[in-house]
């Protein structure tokens, strides 16, 4: 079976195979770097990450380049107002965003291109679509013109016939010959301060879609296998890379398009006047472990709006505390006399995750089958049918699932303090042969090392005071 993706371009799920056998080279449009990224970004991050994972679980190979948007109006008027330098305004943003990404457990791509380090790249780009008559030139600006690309406006479902063709528009900044034209460059304006680049094609400034095209042209080449982005990013952004890059080389710009959709928050779209915008520093003010967050975050299909309450959380908690419990109970395992049953277990449940995530990551169904394989592990251990070999094998499997998931930290686990791990297991112990009193004594000896056993269904977790 191979590993199948519904792709924006056809709109239809499609068989996925890269370009070059068993190599994966992906775009995702990251950060526009002058505020904190809030919980939607990360969710399309997140989903980024996953898609990523599951073709390195695949057994591909991927090279992922992930932009970092430095130049934007927003950043020059922030930069501008703080009288600095783009990039002492644009540089704590970006530790802020690596640091929340490292929290959530997501994988760092293999690149970070800045769009401040790629303007001689955007301009020769400019030059060149200019030469090939797709791009004109009012006053300082540069302008994409949409009328020489007929195709333009088929990626993204547009009615072009619906739009005003021809109209010559006129805004207090811009004169563009037709409304559904683009910049491409701006020139220099007095509001953008110190902030410009002098070029070939003048003073100025990229505009956001040719940054991407770029960059991704840059690194990836003509052609590549993957562009993921949020939703939101279908039209304008992608359509308009689309047609920068495919009327600059005459071929098609990736093969595979796909879209993360929308994060609600209680149902609405999350805005800062609704009261209902996080950033993951608000999540984890409140007490919410990034572990807990990134679980939330993914635990939807990528291509459904997910709903995050804090219900949700609590879900997120009380499922990560099952898998906690697990974990121990396998550390704490000690029989031995089913090896077959495990390996059994550990077949069928690894074969139907990956089943359900060849079908275009439906994660959901993938889920399932890694609780539906902790229920039997937890089972074949009360049936003290685990033991060292057994637990092995199984943390091995665990392991690989991992590098998917990215929340079962087994090597964490495995990390704990042995003395503990040994303390906890006598409890349980204790407590199945119904030694009360030794149970007990063993809880206090515990807490008096400043640990808290919690028991759950099926087992307990500890965790330090
Ligand atoms: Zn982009």
């Amino acid at each position: 079976m191979s590993v199948r993706f519904y792709n924006t371009l056809s709109r239809q799920i499609e068989d996925f195979s890269p370009r070059e056998e068993g190599k994966v080279k992906m775009y995702t449009c990251g950060p526009t770097v002058y505020d904190r990224a809030h919980i939607g970004n990360f969710r399309t991050f997140l989903f980024a990450d996953l898609l990523r994972r599951y073709l390195k679980y695949r057994g591909y190979d991927v090279y992922s380049v992930m932009n970092i948007t430095d130049v934007d109006d927003r950043i020059i008027r922030g930069a501008n107002s703080e009288h600095t330098e783009l990039r002492t305004y644009t540089d704590p943003w970006i530790q802020k965003f690596f640091n929340d990404l490292n929290l959530l457990g997501i994988e760092p791509a293999d690149l970070y291109p800045r769009a401040s380090d790629h303007i001689p790249d955007m301009v020769n780009l400019v030059k060149k679509l200019a030469e090939r008559g797709h791009a004109y030139k009012v006053d300082g600006d540069y302008y994409f013109k949409v009328e020489s690309m007929p195709a333009y406006g088929e990626f993204a479902r547009l009615d072009m016939s619906a739009l005003r063709v021809g109209e010559r528009v006129q805004d207090d900044k811009y004169e563009k010959e037709d409304i559904r034209d683009f910049a491409l460059w701006k020139g220099y304006c007095e509001e953008d301060g110190n902030i410009f680049w002098d070029t070939d094609i003048g003073r100025g400034r990229p505009g956001w879609h040719i940054e991407c095209s770029a960059m991704s042209l840059k690194y990836l080449g003509e052609d590549f296998d993957i562009h993921a982005g949020g939703v939101d990013l279908v039209f304008p952004h992608h359509q308009n890379e689309i047609a920068q890059s495919e009327s600059a080389t005459g071929k098609r710009l990736a093969r595979f398009w796909m879209h993360g959709e929308f994060l609600l928050v209680d149902g609405a779209k999350m805005s800062k006047s609704l009261g209902n915008f996080y950033t993951l520093q608000d999540l984890m003010d409140r007490g919410w472990k990034p572990r807990e967050i990134r679980y939330a975050l993914m635990a939807g299909h990528y291509r459904q709006q997910l709903n995050f309450t804090f219900t949700g959380m609590e879900a997120a908690r009380a499922a990560l505390e099952r898998i906690d419990c697990c974990l121990q109970n396998l550390r704490c395992a000690h029989g031995g006399h089913g090896p077959s049953e495990t390996a059994a277990a550990l077949k069928e449940h690894e074969a139907a995750f990956t089943a359900a995530m060849d079908d275009d990551l439906n994660f959901p169904l993938a889920l399932a089958s890694i609780f539906n394989l902790i229920r039997d592990l937890n089972i074949l251990c009360t049936e003290n049918k685990i033991g060292t070999t057994e637990a092995t094998m199984i943390l091995d499997t665990l392991k690989r699932l991992d590098s998917v998931l990215g929340f079962l930290h087994i090597d964490k686990a495995q990390e704990t303090d042995s003395e503990i791990d040994s303390l906890v297991c006598a409890r349980d112990e204790a407590r199945r042969t119904k030694n009360w009193a030794e149970a007990d004594r063993i809880r206090k000896l515990l807490s008096d090392m400043s640990i808290v056993v919690e028991d759950r269904t099926g087992g307990s977790v500890w965790r330090r005071k």
